[in-house]
């Protein structure tokens, strides 16, 4: 007799107006949710790809509801369009900005900035620093800097080695050197 009560009054609760109204209720919002879910899929997936096969795919995959919504969480771009077009915009910008020093490696005739010491590709050596900091080219014979003479010149034969430098400006380094080559001419 109990059993049955309880089922006649589950059934009075079920068909309560009540129930009804809750019911409707909770339709309505999944209804909007689903929605809402679709609309959202649709507009993020075309920030994503160009591809239309794939856009119709992930919009056909929302009409799925939830597991639709997590199966498009996951196969889904990682990056938009937009972050895309930025990304392009800065590796063009850093290309150009080692295109610009015109450069070359001598030894893989990679593009290569101004100021590298090291070929970033070959990791072949390009230039040296001197003690003070101060980035050499191979054709100097004396840090501009501090007046340091370059390996190269303290390498050379001794009657080819020019009076040791003291001087820590260059310049003056230079008009000595021009000074003695026209001791020497006259
Ligand atoms: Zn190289
Ligand atoms: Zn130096």
């Amino acid at each position: 007799m109990d059993a049955i009560a309880t089922y006649a009054s589950l059934m009075n609760i079920f068909s309560s107006s009540a129930f009804g109204v809750i019911a409707t209720i909770a339709t309505i919002y999944v209804g909007i949710l689903w929605v809402a879910i679709i609309l959202w899929i649709a507009r993020d997936i075309v920030h994503r790809t160009n591809s239309l096969t794939y856009q119709v795919i992930c919009i056909l995959l929302s009409f799925t509801f939830l597991p639709g919504l997590i199966l498009y969480l996951i196969v889904r771009p990682s990056s938009t369009l937009a972050d895309k077009y930025d990304e392009e915009l800065e590796r063009r910008a850093f290309l150009e900005s080692i295109s610009e020093t015109d450069d070359e490696c001598p030894t893989c005739q990679n593009p290569l900035r101004r100021d590298f010491i090291f070929c970033p590709t070959c990791r072949a050596r390009l230039r040296k620093v001197c003690k003070c900091g101060q980035i050499i080219e191979p054709n100097w014979q004396v840090c501009p800097c501090c007046g340091q003479l370059t390996k190269e010149v303290k390498n050379e034969k001794p009657e080819n080695i020019k009076r040791p430098m003291k001087s820590k400006i260059v310049k003056k380094v230079l008009a000595k050197a021009a000074q003695k080559t026209a001791i020497q001419k006259s």
